[in-house]
């Protein structure tokens, strides 16, 4: 069976932006910690990345950073994060608004002042930009994400991508997911009946909340087990009978652009 229609989530299923995603923290770290050196210490990024998933808010980059160099562990981390990050926090005195805030802050200015940079820090996982071309190519696809539009624009013209700035939902719609879903449904009814529309992201909870949205019940929803989810989450897909586990092996398979 093909979808109607589909809709990728772009960080952590299209683009891996884990270096930019570690970087950002570490000028954020700077801001609120005051290291004495502004290089981060050797090996802090590879033992940073497989714990990106912990990560729900921007607050929380520097302050895993934070837990790392105060030498809490991988086990440790996953199983008490958020509330691990709590007492860092509190060292800046700050809220987990301002915290972001600060976040946000050295990510636009990192923007503003070296995009080409900035962009630089972003790489597509193998295969998906071939999928999503093949996609576009076929159906109506979208790519619903909390970045912001323009910059995935930008990232997919770089990479050879030509995608309608129309087909990408970011950060600008201001809405959840799920909403984002509801209205592609509505947009591409057929006599009355809704699309077969396919959703592939990478965090569980999103996947969950579609889930529980009852009119968005023939929306099929697959985990990526290439992106920002841990163990546990792909063992929770695996055994949930609404959401499907997919690795990047069965995406081609398929979309069948092998
Ligand atoms: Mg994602």
């Amino acid at each position: 069976m093909e979808p109607d229609v589909l809709a990728f989530d772009f960080d952590g299923v299209i683009c891996d932006g884990l270096i930019e995603y570690f970087q950002t923290a570490w000028r954020a770290y700077g801001r609120l910690f005051k290291p004495d050196s502004l290089e981060p210490p050797a090996g802090l990024a590879e033992q940073f990345y497989p714990l990106r998933p912990v990560i729900e808010t921007g607050w929380e980059m520097p302050m895993l950073l934070r837990a790392l160099i105060a030498g809490k562990t991988a086990e440790d981390i996953i199983s008490n994060w958020p509330q691990m990050a709590l007492p860092f926090l509190e060292e800046t005195k700050l809220t987990q608004a301002e915290a972001a805030k600060v976040l946000d802050g050295e990510r636009d200015h990192w923007i503003a002042t070296d995009l080409d940079n900035w962009l630089a820090q972003h790489r597509f996982y193998p295969h998906m930009l071939s999928v999503l071309q093949a996609s576009l190519d076929k159906r109506p696809t979208y790519i619903v994400s909390t970045k912001e539009g323009r910059f995935i624009q930008q990232l997919l013209k770089q990479s050879g991508v030509a995608m309608p700035p129309e087909k990408i939902l970011g950060k600008e719609v201001k809405r959840p997911k799920y909403e984002t879903l509801r209205l592609l449904v509505n947009s591409h009814m057929n006599n009355g009946r809704p699309p077969t529309l396919w959703f592939i992201e990478d965090r569980i909870k999103a996947l969950q909340a579609v889930k529980q949205q009852s009119d968005l019940d023939h929306v099929e929803l697959f985990l990526a087990d290439w992106g920002y989810n841990l163990a546990p989450e792909r063992q929770t897909a695996q055994e949930d009978n609404r959401i499907h586990l997919l690795s990047l092996d069965s995406v081609v398979q398929k979309f069948d652009i092998a």
